[in-house]
């Protein structure tokens, strides 16, 4: 297996959280994070994992389970993750792997670690209501071939829907910092 370089740097001591395991089995979806015993068949099952050197879902759990939480958070393979279950269908313990990606996608984000494009989609979202910014050409197409025009997003509405999500409010200030 090739890991990625933050894998392979010695784990400090201070860098532990022994915390970290039961919070996550606290939340919804983490509740069995706790009955992992490392045997690999989250990782075996895994489409991402087989074609991919560094993607391992059970790293990442026993990278939570160590308490790890910085390192696991700041894990470019987070995002690669396709959300299929299969992991969680197949996990002997009962683990919900997925859901588990999930609440870590969820705490990297709010300390903002999502990788760029999420942080773009999601600037675009709030600002047009749409994940990325139709470009006029296709716009001009649809005309020309007589398709009616794209449905008109409300983002002001989107921006109330999606109120105290700190994703999207760190999204937001970090937008509003980029225009001053
Ligand atoms: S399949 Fe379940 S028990 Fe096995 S390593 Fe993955 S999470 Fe742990
Ligand atoms: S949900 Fe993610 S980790 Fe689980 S099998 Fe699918 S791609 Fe792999």
């Amino acid at each position: 297996m090739t890991e990625t370089a933050t894998q392979r740097e010695p784990i400090k001591a201070s860098e532990i959280d022994p915390k970290f395991k039961y919070e996550l089995s606290r939340m919804h979806g983490g509740e069995k994070i706790l009955n992992c015993f490392q045997c690999g068949t989250c990782t075996s099952d895994c489409p991402v994992a087989r074609f991919s050197d560094t993607y391992r879902p059970r790293t990442l759990i026993h990278m939570a389970k160590l308490g790890l939480k910085e390192r696991v958070l700041n894990s470019d393979t987070l995002w690669l993750c396709a959300a299929c279950f299969t992991c969680t269908d197949r996990c002997p313990q009962g683990v919900e792997v997925a859901s588990v990606i999930r609440i870590l996608r969820n705490l990297a984000a709010e300390k903002g670690f999502a990788p760029q494009v999420f942080k773009d989609q999601a600037a675009s979202i709030l600002e047009s209501g749409y994940a990325y910014k139709i470009p006029t050409l296709r716009i001009t197409k649809r005309e020309t071939q007589g398709l009616p025009p794209l449905p008109k997003s409300n983002p002001e509405k989107i921006r109330k829907a999606l109120k105290g999500v700190k994703f999207l409010e760190n999204t937001e200030k970090e937008g509003k910092q980029n225009d001053q």
